[in-house]
């Protein structure tokens, strides 16, 4: 569940995004499957051999106008903050420059593992352009070549020496983890407080396995909930901050680790495309997930505002169809106790499985009532569906021509799984696949 996270330092045009692009390969185009949603290229999730992880760009993290050296400065300390593992870049050609050992000084005074990769190493005679580079102190400086794709092999094995072993869940399957994003001033923390007042409960800080997260945990009604890297529970203060990458960087964490994700909007303020944005990732990520609308209290209304609100939000979010909406106070605490039961729904639909059985009559009863679409003559078809996964649901189907099953089609599946087992709150997946 929490994958290793490894960062990639180092001053600019060394090669960061190239050698992070060649990392992440393929995966960045799969995850966009929502139009006009993409995520930015400063994370993802990638795989090497067995080992899955997630890496950073801290070069993609752009600090203002700060000036340079503050900069590389601030990307390595987000490196530290973020990661179990740091590669540390640099340029062959170039050499070890002064702009290098600063970034050296800082990672040595973190106990993170530190690679040393040396890039632009484009070919066998230049190999030992690498020596130098022991002069910074992480030992085996290993020379790649981000544009041709070599050393990377190296470079990766020698980082996930230091993974650590899968210690399995950080909690217990029973436990609902829950993260609040949304753009700055929304309402997060006063939500979170909010809720955490309301119960009366006792707040405990877990200090996540492999990093610093502050999570909180707390139970209600029997449920044991834990929210998530609370925004603006942890770190106030570095300049960082406030940055807008570093905080989609944030919020991208968090989602990962959590079963629902609350999308907080501004009621008084309306829908902006930044929120859009913001709720691509949670869609993306495969989390089931509430649309909250906060500071309703700021709200003029009437008895059909809700109702507009509805279909203003169903517009703009149209890939969350299946994510309820709620409309909530933090500061008057006002409709705050209908969250809970709709986060309760949301995460057990998440890992809802469904009986093969009812499955397959529920498609074979959807391909009697909407034939199936043929192109060129060739018609599909849908031999039978199983369910692979949860968390999300995924489900396979499978068919002659996986070509044939168009998006149209596909959505109208997902819309009789829909109407047949509800999973309301949840994404779901469809895959088809010939069957040989
Ligand atoms: P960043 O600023 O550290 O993210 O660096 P970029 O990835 O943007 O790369 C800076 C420049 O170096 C670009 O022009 C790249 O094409 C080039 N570059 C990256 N990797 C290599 C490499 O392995 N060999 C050579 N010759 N050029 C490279
Ligand atoms: P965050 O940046 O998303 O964590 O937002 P905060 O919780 O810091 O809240 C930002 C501002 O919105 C603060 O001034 C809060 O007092 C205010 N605020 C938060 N929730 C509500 C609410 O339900 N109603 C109103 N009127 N203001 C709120």
């Amino acid at each position: 569940m929490s994958k290793p996270v490894v960062a990639i330092v180092g001053r600019p045009n060394v090669g960061k995004s190239t050698i992070f692009n060649r990392i992440v390969g393929e995966r960045i185009s799969i995850v966009e499957d929502v139009p006009g949603v993409t995520r930015d290229r400063i994370y993802s999730s990638a795989e090497w051999l067995t080992h899955e992880f997630n890496i950073i760009d801290t070069g993609g993290i752009e600090l203002g106008n700060e000036p340079f050296l503050d900069q590389i400065r601030q990307q390595a300390e987000i490196a530290i903050d973020e990661a179990d593992v740091i590669i540390f870049l640099t340029n062959g050609r170039e050499g070890v420059t002064a702009a290098d050992e600063i970034v050296a000084k800082i990672l040595y005074r973190s106990n993170k593992p530190v690679v040393l990769g040396v890039n632009k190493i484009d070919n066998p005679e230049m190999r030992e352009m690498v020596y130098d580079f022991y002069s910074l102190g992480f030992g085996e400086p290993f020379p790649i070549s981000g544009s041709h794709g070599l050393g990377l092999g190296d470079l990766l094995d020698e980082a996930a020496k230091h993974f650590k072993k899968d210690d399995g869940d950080e909690y217990g399957e029973e436990v609902i983890k829950f993260s609040l994003i949304g753009r700055p001033n929304v309402g997060k923390s006063s939500l979170v407080n909010a809720l955490l007042g309301e119960e009366r409960v006792i707040v405990s800080n877990v200090a996540g396995t492999t990093r610093d997260a502050i999570d909180s945990s707390y139970t209600f009604d029997g449920q044991e909930y834990v929210i998530i890297d609370t925004a603006g529970m942890r770190k106030k203060g570095k300049v960082y901050e406030t940055t807008e990458k570093y905080s989609v960087l944030r919020a991208l964490r968090a989602i990962e680790r959590s079963d629902v994700v609350l999308v907080v909007i501004d009621g008084e303020e309306g829908i902006i495309e930044q929120d859009k944005k913001i709720a691509g990732y949670a869609h993306d990520a495969g989390r089931a997930v509430v649309i909250v609308v906060n500071k309703w209290d700021a709200v003029e209304k009437d008895e059909k505002t809700m109702n507009k609100w509805e279909q203003n939000i169903r517009d703009h979010f149209q890939f969350l169809d299946y994510a309820p909406i709620i409309f909530l106070s933090a500061k008057t605490k006002k409709r705050i106790h209908t969250l809970l039961p709709v986060i309760n729904v949301a995460s057990e639909n998440h890992a809802l499985r469904v009986q093969s059985s009812v499955l397959n009559e529920v498609v074979m009863d959807a391909v009697a009532m909407n034939p199936t679409p043929t192109d060129n003559g060739k018609r599909l078809r849908i031999y039978y569906a199983t369910q692979v996964a949860v968390k999300p649901p995924t489900f396979v189907v499978f068919v002659n021509d996986p070509e044939l099953m168009h998006f149209s089609y596909e959505r109208f599946l997902e819309n009789r799984i829909r109407d047949a087992f509800g999973f309301e709150g949840t994404p779901i997946r469809i895959i088809a696949r010939a069957r040989k």
